[in-house]
């Protein structure tokens, strides 16, 4: 571990030297190492450097800015285990899904490169015959990229390697929680041969790096993952400024939809996966299942049953399916919002919340929470994102019913539709606020070459994967006079 911030192709400690440490949320008295606690003055010098290093890096041809995203590829590849445990380590994630996480990130890696070798751009005929016009492509200059602690590896390559590939130049600010993660990926970009300053890191808070990160004048764009309550404050500074772009993917409160006809293993397999992988904790886990009122009871038991048997502990056990939660803020809300769901009306079906005794003792660990609200739907509890292991089962009687309560929530991440009908799913694929939709299938699982974002409190309708592309590039037109002459408008003579 370098434990450093790397600005202009050097490690460098931040100044005045404070640092903090990352621990194991699974034993949080191992200390995974110290990295640097950054403020405004190295968030400066970062810019500076992205700044300086960019009119080098857009004259690069693209297949070899693409060629660096490859040969990152390649060592990612060499190191993926140790890069798996670490993030296991770090974010508390079951090793098997750590690894999916580091493949995710290879895949977007290889997908970025893929388009280097596909260049596009568009010839199109002008309005005016002896014209030719073109759609080309320009980098926008600095993006930062500021990112969350549940997927540490596969988010930040999401939206630096689409960045990078263009010809922009970026400083990236990983989690606070998964630091190390973020340091790995900059030594492996930085093994692949990137010139020094097209790849920043400045480690730290939010509000002491982020926040500069995202106000700072000689920033074109900011791509931001993260929670609601900081990408509306990211969003609301950016629209300030003329210049500046912001692409924000933040929170859900996604919900999968139960009918009448559904599979119920099927069903129940697809809500265990949704409401409990990564312990609740990413942006589409499902915290509301909506189930046809007539297949509730038998829903809840199988539900409540496989539930049960949830192995939960050390991530980088191959058995355990649920580690941690990330820290003891995390905790407290899921404890919170587990008796305010009491305190609202809500049938509990499973108990739930923190574990402390044993081998739990010393980490994070939560236990499934599960309850019925037939009644209350304008519980606080049914609206508000909680990322953890806390679901409610709702009945519904009618399909316009159920859409009604999918859409009742200020969110609109990923949603699932269970119904071996096709006419159904359609309805409800039309009627449903999402951005990342499934049939018969968990709210989770995406692919890198389909969008990835979603509408509402939960993104400002720039998905990720090929679609940022276009949030880090500027579309010109230029248009391009094959004639002899150009002619003069009426009234004036053609002579000079
Ligand atoms: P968070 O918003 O607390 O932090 C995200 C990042 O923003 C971190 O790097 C943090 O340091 C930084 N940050 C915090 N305050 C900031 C500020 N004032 N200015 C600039 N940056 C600041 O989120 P988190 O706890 O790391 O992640 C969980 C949240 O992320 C959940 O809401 C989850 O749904 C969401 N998420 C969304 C997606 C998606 O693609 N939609 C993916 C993963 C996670």
């Amino acid at each position: 571990m370098k434990g450093k911030n790397y600005i202009a192709g050097k490690w460098v400690g931040a100044r005045g030297g404070s640092e903090y440490e990352s621990r194991n949320p699974a034993q949080t008295g191992e200390i995974l190492g110290r990295v640097p606690l950054s403020h405004r003055e190295d968030v400066e010098q970062a810019v500076v450097s992205a700044k300086e290093a960019f009119p080098a890096w857009r004259a690069l041809s693209r297949i070899k800015r693409g060629e660096a995203i490859e040969r990152f590829v390649d060592i990612v590849k060499a190191g993926a285990d140790e890069m798996a445990r670490l993030v296991a380590r770090e974010a508390g994630k079951a090793i098997n899904e750590a690894r999916a996480d580091v493949i995710e990130g290879i895949h977007m890696a290889q997908y970025m490169f893929g388009h280097a070798r596909m260049p596009y751009g568009q010839a199109l005929p002008s309005e005016i015959a002896e014209k030719d016009a073109y759609m080309l492509r320009k980098p926008k200059g600095v993006v930062s990229v500021i990112t969350p602690w549940n997927f540490p590896f596969a988010i930040p390559i999401w939206l630096i390697s689409p960045s990078l590939l263009e010809g922009n130049t970026v400083v990236f600010k990983p989690s606070e929680e998964t630091p190390l993660v973020g340091e790995k990926i900059v030594e492996c970009f930085e093994r692949a041969g990137l010139p020094p300053g097209v790849l920043n890191l400045v480690q730290g808070m939010g509000e002491e790096v982020g926040w500069p990160l995202v106000v700072h004048p000689d920033v074109e764009v900011v791509l931001f993952t993260g929670s609601y309550e900081v990408g509306a404050r990211i969003k609301q500074a950016c629209a300030k400024d003329y210049r500046k772009m912001c692409a924000c993917e933040m929170g859900g409160k996604n919900a999968m939809i139960i009918c009448l006809d559904a599979d119920l293993e099927l069903a129940v397999r697809a809500a265990i996966l949704s409401a409990f992988k990564t312990a609740g904790q990413r942006c589409t886990s499902a915290s509301r299942l909506i189930i046809h009122e007539s297949r509730m009871k038998e829903f809840a038991q199988a539900f409540v049953a496989m539930a049960k048997r949830i192995v939960i502990g050390d991530p980088m056990d191959q058995q355990v399916f649920m580690g941690p939660v990330i820290n003891e803020a995390a905790v407290k809300k899921v404890g919170f919002y587990n008796q305010l769901a009491k305190n609202e009306g809500a049938e509990i079906l499973l108990d739930g919340g923190r574990l402390e005794e044993g081998e739990y003792r010393n980490g994070y660990f939560c236990s499934p929470f599960i309850y019925r609200m037939a009644h209350r739907r304008d519980a606080r509890v049914l609206h508000e994102e909680v990322f953890g292991p806390h679901v409610a089962l709702i009945p519904f009687r009618s399909l316009e019913e159920a859409v009604a309560i999918h859409n009742d929530v200020e969110y609109g991440l990923a949603f699932s539709a269970i119904t071996e009908d096709y006419r159904t799913a359609r309805l409800l694929q039309e009627a449903c606020e999402f951005g990342v939709g499934y049939w018969n299938l968990p709210t989770i699982g995406a692919e890198v070459h389909l969008p990835f974002g979603g509408v509402k409190k939960s993104g400002t309708g720039m998905p990720a994967s090929w679609p940022l592309l276009d949030v880090v590039t500027h579309k010109v037109a230029w248009t391009v006079n094959h004639g002899r002459e150009i002619k003069m408008a009426q009234g004036m003579s053609a002579e000079v």
